[in-house]
């Protein structure tokens, strides 16, 4: 057997080497999803509008976008109807492609996505009573190797950018059907067409299935942190998608050094994986605990920009069965979560096992006892209920799942992908 000690560790220089980088659109036009509005207004004025124009035309184009979901400028009516088939030819609005789409019987539902250069990514959208989250991708693979992930069997291949990013929001709206319609309502709002104010200012979550997003799908979103803070500046701006921090999660499995910057500079929730109380055992399930460990990673928290008893900082903990189950695992636990202060919540997991995966679930009457010890504790300790298994909803295995198909099953998820759209 391999000395570990010896092998290197992924994800061992900050910021880590991305083997690839994004390939321009082969037509040579711009994606103005996940721009910045003055990114925006500088594009138009490049491509020749004065400057007073770019900037109507930017705030017009960021509207229809994000309030609309418009993906063509044809339906842009307050633009002057020469100057649709100039931007056409110029700019695009993108989305990820779908390639597969599964709805489970719970109602989860899974999508796998191809960006426009062809690397396949999931998303995940979960219903509950109250709420409807969304759980994003930030990479393509994942440069960490958690022995329990079925995403860290995968080599990083690239970072989404902050428009593969939001895409996926906007292609959940697009799913969901929560676009207003042209002239139409939507929560019971009147939008006129030709009236950009009348819409602006209306637009709020309420009423809609998406409520919540949790960047919590492939990746880790603090080993690309511009491009997800740039992607949740829009999702959260009042003229983006005007969605609360309040209702965003970043997970993290401890990059300690960003962990600041991600409450300052984004000032969303945090949650980290935590998944053990011992050094031993976090090094060998969450390997980056060899680079930052337990005692850093708990003071961080600590300090974390923002939290407080009413925000509190979410603990992600997967059960593995005689790893990190015991009550002696429970107590330690609190024990960590008491000495350092934190304002703590902590979500039990039961582990999704995937095929080769080298631990199993903890039993019920174990994950029942854990949370017990826990919640004695005066710690709330929820145990989450899986979801969407019968769809390979741990994350990572739709892709992996879809590479073993036969080119037959695909095109008939494929044609359940139109259905799931409709
Ligand atoms: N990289 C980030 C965010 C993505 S992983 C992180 O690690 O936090 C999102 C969550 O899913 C993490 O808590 C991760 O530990 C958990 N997870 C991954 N594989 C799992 C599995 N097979 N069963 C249960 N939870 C899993
Ligand atoms: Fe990467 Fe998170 Fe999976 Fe670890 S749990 S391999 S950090 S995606």
């Amino acid at each position: 057997m391999a000395d570990t000690s010896l092998m290197p560790i992924p994800g061992h220089i900050d910021p880590v080497p991305v083997p690839r980088d994004v390939t321009p659109r082969a037509d040579g036009r711009v994606d103005l999803l996940g721009l910045p509005r003055p990114r925006i207004a500088e594009l138009f004025a490049a491509a020749g509008l004065d400057a007073k124009a770019a900037k109507l035309r930017a705030k017009q184009v960021f509207h229809w976008l994000y309030h609309r979901g418009v993906t063509e400028f044809e339906a842009m009516t307050d633009i002057a109807k020469t100057m649709r088939p100039w931007l056409a030819e110029r700019f695009v609005i993108g989305r990820p492609e779908i390639v597969l789409a599964q709805h489970s019987s719970d109602g989860t539902r899974k999508w796998l996505l191809r960006t426009a250069d062809g690397h396949d990514f999931e998303m995940v959208f979960i219903p509950d009573a109250d709420r409807g989250t969304l759980c994003v991708s930030s990479q393509v693979g994942c440069t960490l190797n958690c022995r329990f992930c079925h995403t860290g069997t995968m080599r990083l291949v690239r970072n989404l950018t902050p428009g593969e990013i939001v895409g996926q929001v906007m292609l959940a709206r697009d799913a969901l059907g929560e676009w207003p319609k042209a002239g139409g309502t939507m929560a019971g709002l009147d939008f006129d067409d030709e009236d950009e104010a009348g819409g602006e200012g209306h637009y709020t979550s309420d009423g809609r299935l998406l409520t919540n997003i949790v960047m919590m799908g492939m990746g880790e979103p603090l080993y690309n942190f511009d491009n997800v803070r740039d992607a949740l500046k829009i999702v959260m701006d009042g003229d983006g998608l005007a969605l609360s921090k309040r209702r965003i999660t970043l997970s993290t499995s401890g990059v300690v050094p960003q962990m600041a910057r991600c409450g300052e500079e984004i000032g969303v929730n945090l949650a980290v994986s935590l998944h053990a109380v011992s050094k031993e055992v976090r090094d060998e399930i969450v390997p980056i605990n060899r680079k930052y460990g337990l005692e850093e990673l708990l003071q961080a928290c600590a300090d974390y920009p923002g939290a407080s008893n009413a925000r509190r900082i979410t603990f992600e903990y997967v059960m593995l069965k005689d790893k990190n189950d015991s009550d002696e695992d429970a107590h330690e636990l609190v024990r960590l979560i008491k000495h350092y202060k934190l304002p703590a919540k902590v979500n039990l997991i039961p582990f999704n096992p995937w095929p080769g995966a080298i631990y199993e679930c903890s039993t019920p009457e174990r994950i029942r006892r854990f949370s017990e010890i826990v919640f004695e504790a005066g710690i709330s300790a929820p145990v989450r209920t899986p979801r969407g298994r019968d769809i390979d909803a741990a994350c990572g295995q739709l892709k992996t799942a879809a590479q073993k198909m036969s080119r037959a099953e695909l095109d008939r998820l494929a044609d359940e992908k139109q259905a799931a759209l409709g």
